[in-house]
Parts: structure tokens; sequence; C-alpha cells
């Protein structure tokens, strides 16, 4: 999927700036959280096969008014340091309305990871950890980095250990990073933490009656048509719970070779099998091969997911999008220019500083973990057990009646770590999107939801700065 070139920075500052005018606050704490705090830009040099490669690469904090700050990791040949800004100050934002109690950062390192083998890039990895301890770029309190596009759970394992290479001792040193494999003080849920907080938050969205018959929806997921674009980490895991656990027909997809429709429904296990055999979408079974990769998000439908890459709806495609609500499971996949013309339709915009906030907010979750040295649910799981298994008994003694072995499993069963990390996952996607709904509801001039969760972001923030006694 192409990025046209907009700038992506200037993107997110043309809508921090139409919430802003909502807020009342003052300009110059307005441009201290708008502008990035510190901008890392390194040149490092990688041997491989014969040849010596100079690798770019950045980490930006976007925002200090919280510490540590937090963001992912991108490995792509797309970055450059307008994208790592916007990704970083999205970040900022992101985390304030899901009371994430981060600034926002983020990394990108300018490679296509397929063009190299697996012991160049934990070499490269590793180089780039290096050069962020020499600048004091990351730590468990000073900024921890996560998985991105093209980075998972096997570079956050490198990171880690080059970081404790480094950090003999420090007790709390695993907690320099998130997104690690479960075996390696990660936590469980947070690989689908993303697609898994975007279906929560579309779920909330179309629990509101009125909202939806106001544009021609019924309320709930169950039927509801969707179309992903990109069938990576977050698209995969939003596809497949909303079809899962929402009862949401999946009939586009787009990918970068192609794009397909399926009006009766893509079961998204059996496309992604076929994917994995054919090396491609297309020509899945009963599903057409549409004319462009970007086809599928023109499809019309209830629910448009873009899940790649930012700068995918633009004020070329815009005008010929026909879904009723866009989810942003990625960041950015709108400009801020095409916005306008898809509110202009009546199309609901679900912003990514919201919807996909599932991410950070599990690895927040496992910086906890880490930082508590012990995993959610030792301490309650058996006592909970125990003491429901005393009120059933304590039922059946008084009713005379008995309760089904299965019943009695479901109901007496304490919170295993993976329990507590969806609920509170569940919790945070609910909470935050009804503050997003109220900030709207409340101030009759915002009329999209992006601007009512910037302006909800602004103020939690500047509260921030305001208690630290720097804006008095
Ligand atoms: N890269 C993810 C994001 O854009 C997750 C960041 C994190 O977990 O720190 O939100």
């Amino acid at each position: 999927m192409s990025t046209k070139h907009v700038s992506f920075f200037a993107s997110v500052e043309k809508n921090f700036d139409k919430a802003a005018a909502h807020t009342g606050l003052p300009k110059g704490l307005l441009e201290q959280i708008k502008l990035c705090n510190a901008v890392y830009q390194m040149r490092f040099p990688v041997k491989v096969g014969r040849e010596y490669h100079v690798i770019e690469a950045y980490r930006v904090q976007h925002s200090h008014h919280r510490l540590p700050t937090k963001g992912g990791i991108r490995f792509s040949l797309g970055v450059n340091q307008d994208e790592v800004m916007a990704l970083a100050a999205l970040m900022t934002y992101k985390c304030a309305i899901v009371d994430v109690p981060f600034g926002g950062a983020k990394g990108g390192v300018k490679i296509n990871p397929k063009n190299y083998t697996t012991p160049q890039l934990q070499k490269i990895t590793r180089r780039y950890t290096t050069e962020l301890i020499r600048k004091n770029f990351i730590g468990p309190g000073i900024d921890v980095p996560a998985p991105d596009y093209g980075t998972g759970g096997r570079e956050m394992a490198w990171i880690l250990d080059t970081y404790l290479t480094f950090h003999h001792g420090e007790i709390d040193a695993v907690g320099c990073v998130t997104g690690k494999p479960v075996s390696q003080n990660g936590i469980q849920g947070r690989t689908e933490a993303t697609g898994r907080g975007v279906y929560y938050g579309l779920r909330e969205l179309v629990s509101f009656k009125d909202d939806m018959k106001a544009i021609g929806l019924e309320e709930g997921m169950e039927g509801k048509t969707m179309v992903i674009q990109g069938l990576g980490n977050v698209g995969y895991h939003t596809a497949k719970i909303s079809q899962h656990e929402g009862g949401a027909k999946i009939i586009g997809v787009a990918e970068y070779e192609g794009s397909i429709s399926k009006p009766s429904g893509i079961d998204i296990d059996a496309l992604m099998k076929h994917r994995k055999e054919t090396g491609s979408i297309l020509n899945f079974p009963g599903a057409e091969n549409l004319p462009t990769r970007e086809a599928a998000l023109e499809l019309e439908c209830d629910i448009l997911v873009p899940a790649a890459l930012e700068n995918q709806i633009t004020v070329e495609n815009a005008p010929r999008i026909k879904a009723k609500i866009i989810g942003e499971a990625a960041n950015g996949p709108i400009t801020a220019d095409a916005e306008e013309i898809l509110l202009k339709k009546g199309i609901v915009i679900v912003p990514d500083m919201y919807l996909n906030a599932g991410g950070v907010t599990v690895s927040y979750f496992e910086w906890l973990k880490n930082l508590s040295h012990m995993r959610f649910g030792r301490m309650e799981k058996r006592f909970n057990h125990n003491t429901y298994e005393n009120i059933i008994a304590t039922v059946e003694r008084l009713t005379g009646k008995r309760i089904g072995k299965k019943e009695r499993s479901v109901i007496t069963k304490g919170g295993d770590e993976i329990d507590l990390v969806n609920s509170g996952l569940e919790e945070t996607m609910i909470t935050a999107y009804r503050q997003i709904r109220d900030t709207a509801k409340r101030n009759k001039k915002i009329t999209d939801l992006r601007t009512a969760a910037f302006v909800c972001a602004l103020n939690k923030i500047s509260s921030d700065y305001l208690a630290l006694g720097i804006f008095p």
C-alpha cells in the first residue's frame, strides 16, 4: 500500500489546531503540547555480507509531560522524520485518551525487513538499541519501545537482551520494552491487543441506538458488513475477533497484492490459510478479485477498517468511499483534507488515537507486570475461586438443589492473566469512548469524534502540565 506524499505531521497538526480552538487553553501551553520535545536522528553502519549498509533511523519523544515516553518501533522503507514525529505525537494523545500515564514517542528504522536475514535483522536491532542506550533514549522510566509495523515480539526480545547487557543488576530493567514474548517477561494478550481494542471500540460505538439510527444503521455488531485493509497483526485480529465474537461479516479485504470482495462473508482464517498456501489473497474461493489493491476501500459496507499504513484515504479516493463508519485501526490512514470530504458525506470516523489504543493499553499492563515482578491473577485467582465455591455450597445447602458441573466451573472461575488483561482492555476502551462521546454531546460545535477525542486528550495533558507547575 503506497504512502502518498502528504506531510503526516502537518495533517496531525491540522487536526490538533481544529480541536485546540474548542479548549480555551493558553496559546503557549498548546504550542508546548503540539511540538516534538526531542528528535534523535541517527545513522549507523551494519555489515551485510561483504558490504556495509548505512542505516537511517529515528527515535522521537513527542511529550515529556509524563514519563516514561512510550511508543512502537517501525521497520519500513517509508520511515522518515516527518512520519516518526507524527506517530510520536499520536502516541501522546492516544495515551492521554485511554488514561495510560505515559508521554508519546515513536521509533523508526528505514529498512525493508524482507531484504535481510534473521541474523542481519538481529544485528540492526541490537545496534539501534545500543544507539538509544548511548543517548539515554531507552529505559523503564525514560522511554519504552514496543512493536509497530514490521516488528514484533522477536525484535522486542533482542532489544531487551541488549538493554540487559548494559544494565546488569537494574531491578526493573525488563520494563525497558513491551510487546515481549510471554516467555520473556511479556504478557498474555499483547499480540492481539490492538485488534481486540479496535473491536471493543467499534462495538461500543454501534451500541448507541440513536447514533446508529442517525446514519441509517441498527444498533449492535451482529451482521454488520466490514471491509478490512491490511491483514497484518492489527487487521487480522480485528477481523477475526469482530467475526467470531461480534458476528460481523467481512465482505472485503485489501492487501498489498490486490483486493477481493465476497458479499456472503469471508472466513478470515480460511483466507489467511489461502494466502499462506498461494502467496496471495487473490483467487480466494467464492470471492471476486477487484481491479486494484485499493478498490476494496470503495466497497459499500457498514464499517471500513483501514489497518495498514498512513495516508491511504486522500482527497483523491475520499469522494468514492461508501462506508457508513470508518474505524482507524492504523495510525493516520485518512489525511486531514480527505477527512473534510468524508465528514461532509456524513461518514462517522472513529479516530486512530482512540481506536488503536488497545496496544499501548496492554503494553501499560505489561510494564506494570514487569515493575511488580509478578503475573496478574497470582494473588487473587484461587481466593476468588474458593469464595465462589463457598457461595455456591451455601446456595445449594439453602435450596437443596445442585448446580451442574459445567455451570459450576464457569461461575467459580478465578481470573487468569488473560482474563484480567482482556477485562482491563475492555473497560479502558468503553470508558474512553464514553468520554469522547460525552465531550461531543456537551459541545454542540464539535461535530466529529476526532475533534472530541483531541479535546479530551488536550484537557488531560494540560492539567498534567499545570500540575507540574510549568504553566501556573
Ligand atoms: N505501536 C503501537 C501503537 O502505535 C503500540 C505502542 C506501545 O505499545 O507502546 O500504538
